[in-house]
């Protein structure tokens, strides 16, 4: 592995991108030279475009982009699989073919600038280098607060978080193979590789409007997001459940022994509204147990089946890897 002058591969994830991805690659491709040229990384350092089924012309623009740039390379998937999975592809993919990756979202938003920090870091010997948002201000107000709401909760069932950080990072060799050992299917990179453990930092960067294009995680799928992170790594939420259920059993005695008592003074005058309270307070207690244990099983049976994260359709190696011999 080499430390002083890695071969570094950026990977970044693309669906239906099309009205940023040129810009993404210009930007990119001027950090990349310009560490190329301070001989910081490798000559065959390459930016990875992973196609995740866009519906537009992304993948078009990746192979023209291919063709101009020596050192752009793309990945087609055989079908839209989600970020996360798209994700591990292109790091999968690029584990075999350089000394450590950083994955970036294809919108700018994450500050390309702090690329040269992370390749300093791994210089100075991290195996990890989380980057972390130091404002979000170009978040609205109700992203920024769920997103510290759930942070809070994971840190609060045990798992290990680190705040303000998403999926812009780097990757040494060893952190991918360590990662590639990790044989999930409900896949959470964000709390996967904090237990991959090895030397890790920070750095520091503020987070900048999207580009151009929309977000493409609305308010349900970011629920569904931070759902799945809960549940594919703790299981504190069913303990939670049954503690639930210790509770209204507690509370249900307390009640019926305070009916009998009152039935026995005579006091027959039934409450319909505390029965009717009771039964409505169970029965969704009752239901959102089930609900919980739904997604646990759920997930179990997509970890059984253990179908394939992602299937590749096409594969451009970055053309200065070919030159160099290394592709
Ligand atoms: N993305 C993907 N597959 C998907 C959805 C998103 O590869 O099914 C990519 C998307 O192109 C972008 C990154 O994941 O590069 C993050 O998505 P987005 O910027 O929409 O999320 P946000 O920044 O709003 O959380
Ligand atoms: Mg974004």
């Amino acid at each position: 592995m080499n430390r002083e002058r890695p071969k570094l591969g950026i990977v970044v994830p693309c669906y239906n991108e099309e009205p940023v991805i040129e810009e993404t690659v210009r930007q990119l491709s001027d950090v990349l030279t310009s560490l190329m040229r301070e001989e910081l990384i490798a000559q065959d350092s390459f930016l990875l475009f992973v196609n995740d089924g866009s519906a537009d012309r992304t993948w078009d623009l990746i192979e023209r982009l291919h063709d101009r740039y020596p050192w752009v390379s793309g990945l087609k998937l055989a079908a839209n699989v989600g970020h996360q999975n798209a994700l591990l592809a292109g790091l999968m993919q690029a584990k075999d073919r350089c000394d450590c990756t950083i994955s970036i979202d294809a919108d700018l938003q994450d500050d390309v600038r702090v690329i040269r920090d992370f390749v300093l870091k791994y210089r100075e010997g991290y195996e990890i280098v989380y980057g972390v948002r130091r404002k979000r201000d170009t978040d609205t107000w109700f992203k920024r607060n769920s997103a510290l709401g759930f942070y809070k909760l994971m840190k609060s069932m045990g798992l290990k978080v680190v705040y303000n950080h998403a999926d812009y990072r780097l990757l040494s060799r060893t952190a991918l193979e360590h990662l590639s050992r990790f044989r999930e299917v409900n896949l959470f990179l964000r709390g996967l590789v904090p237990l991959i453990g090895l030397k890790s930092t920070e750095v520091y960067y503020d987070r900048l409007e999207r580009f151009a294009g929309e977000s493409k995680y609305p308010l349900k799928k970011m629920i569904n997001f931070a759902l799945e992170g809960i549940t594919s790594l703790s299981v504190e939420p069913i303990r939670f459940v049954t503690g639930s259920g210790f509770l209204c059993f507690g509370i249900s005695l307390i009640v019926g022994i305070y009916a009998l008592v009152s039935k026995l003074m005579g006091n027959t005058v039934s409450g319909w509204t505390s029965l009717m309270l009771s039964v409505w307070f169970i029965g969704g207690m009752v239901l959102i147990s089930l609900g919980l244990i739904g997604e646990y099983v759920g997930k179990i049976y997509k970890e059984v089946k253990s179908r394939p994260l992602y299937l590749i359709e096409r594969d451009l190696p970055a053309q200065n890897a070919l030159e160099a011999g290394t592709g």
